[in-house]
């Protein structure tokens, strides 16, 4: 690992000012204000290893986003790497369309159909995650047709759930502000509230609350119309939504009521799958038995881009022996060398034992760890899945409505901690007032504390900063 508290990657071939120059000359970043960004300048991030970044000042950070949910297996892992570059050398490209296929993608369809929970034994791939929710869309339309019920085609979904920025992708999600831009969402999907007991549960019993919550998806059947409701997609812990860990009570609850109707339960586990909850996927870590898994990030721990949908039988089935040609495809569909890197981090976490260090070790003492923050005098409430985690930044931990007292929203005081991280060495992400963390799954005990080290140094800032 290195250690050293400078880099002399190509980035030092300009200094900083001229890299942010260039940058804001020509790069639109994606979910940025670009007038804020050229104002300010990007923070130009040059190189990475195990958890570490270090920007093109020279400055270490400790990533405890994993990037962006996706660096698994840490940054500088060398089979990753060799995986790649042999790859490229053998085939760095042939396609999936027209009968062909490549070795990689074979050998990573079926260790994929191993890894996934029993009855997933085929996959669709795509570039991303984004893609992967599109596919699924058109599965899932695509299944009810073969099923002589072309009008069963609405999708249910959640708001405040993040499923991707393609018009599919942020069709199904539920982020008001997205829906904004662009006259989203298409026809046919429409959305549910989401388990987050803060905004709407306080004052009952979490557990009441957990079923309260997924009654509102049978709501939304008899709203909708039993016939014509295709599927309901959700990812197993909400992610970019706030590491939303919703009661035990919810997704038992959610997957009867998907039984009950006969609709289709899709798992998006673009963030929860490949060890996040301390579980190949995160459907196993809440019980439930979704028909189609959404992946994509940790598959191949963000090295190279791959996504796709694990199939279950009931679909599957369908398309096969059913279905005649689907007409859905991407050039990358199975792309050769992201599947050599895809096969290259899976046999790493599998070796490295990484699901058991997140669900026997490390899983539980940041859990422990997280709890213990509590005391902390800023922080209201906070939940943690294996190496997934949230805060609560809050005015007072109790209120008259049950729960902590929140803090105004135009006091933005997300935002204040996250300025005291990155000004301390520590990437974390702000969603509201939650704070919340994903760090790499080969975190050890060590690196847990030193986290929480900087953690508890950024919120003590912030509370400086507030008086
Ligand atoms: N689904 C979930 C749950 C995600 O968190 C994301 C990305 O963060 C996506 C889908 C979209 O994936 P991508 O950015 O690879 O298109």
């Amino acid at each position: 690992m290195n250690t050293s508290n400078t880099t002399s990657t190509s980035a030092s071939t300009r200094s900083t000012a001229e890299w942010q120059a260039a940058d804001a000359a020509h790069f639109l970043h994606p979910f940025t204000d670009f007038q804020a960004l050229a104002r300010k300048g990007s923070r130009v991030i040059a190189k990475a290893d195990n958890l570490y970044l270090w920007d093109s000042e020279g400055h270490k950070l400790f990533d405890a986003m994993s990037g962006l949910w996706c660096v698994n297996v840490g940054y500088g892992q060398k089979s990753l790497v060799d995986a790649a570059a042999r790859q490229m050398l053998e085939l760095p490209f042939y396609n999936a369309f027209f009968q062909t296929t490549t070795p990689p993608a074979v050998e990573l369809a079926e260790l994929l159909a191993e890894v996934a929970p029993p009855g997933f034994q085929h996959v669709f791939f795509s570039g991303s995650g984004s893609e992967g929710n599109d596919t699924v869309v058109r599965m899932v339309r695509r299944y009810w047709e073969l099923q002589g019920q072309p009008g069963r085609d609405v999708i249910i979904s959640r708001w405040n759930a993040y499923h991707g920025s393609t018009m599919a992708g942020a069709s199904l999600g539920g982020m008001k502000y997205m829906h904004a831009q662009g006259g989203l969402p298409i026809p046919g999907i429409t959305h549910i509230d989401q388990p987050y007991w803060i905004e709407h549960g306080r004052g009952m019993d979490r557990a009441d609350f957990g079923k309260l919550a997924a009654s509102w998806l049978e709501q939304k059947i008899l709203e909708v119309g039993p016939d014509k409701v295709a599927a309901f997609i959700g990812e197993p812990i909400q992610g970019a939504g706030g590491v939303i860990v919703p009661p035990e009570t919810y997704w038992p609850e959610i997957q009867r009521i998907c039984d009950q109707y006969g609709i289709l339960l899709v798992s998006d586990e673009v963030i929860c799958g490949f060890g996040r909850t301390g579980q190949w996927f995160g459907c196993q870590t809440v019980g439930s038995r979704p028909d189609l898994i959404t992946f994509a990030k940790g598959v191949t721990s963000g090295y190279v881009p791959l996504g796709g949908v694990l199939v279950g039988e009931r679909v599957a089935k369908a398309l096969i022996e059913q279905g005649g040609e689907f007409e859905h495809g991407y050039t990358y569909s199975g792309h050769p060398v992201a599947c050599a890197v895809a096969l290259a981090n899976i046999k790493l976490i599998r070796e490295q034992g990484l699901v058991e260090h997140v669900r026997d070790d490390v899983g539980p003492y940041l859990a422990a760890k997280f709890e213990a923050l509590r005391d902390h005098p800023l922080i209201g409430d906070t939940q943690t899945c294996g190496l997934m985690g949230a805060m609560l930044l809050a005015k007072a931990k109790t209120s008259a409505a049950g729960g902590p007292e929140l803090f105004d929203p135009a006091l933005e005081v997300g935002m204040v901690c996250r300025s005291h991280c990155f000004a301390n060495g520590l990437v974390m992400r702000a969603v509201g007032d939650r704070m919340i963390i994903a760090p790499p799954l080969v975190i050890t005990r060590a690196q847990v504390d030193e986290l929480m080290g900087l953690i508890h140094r950024c919120l003590d800032l912030t509370v400086a900063e507030l008086r």
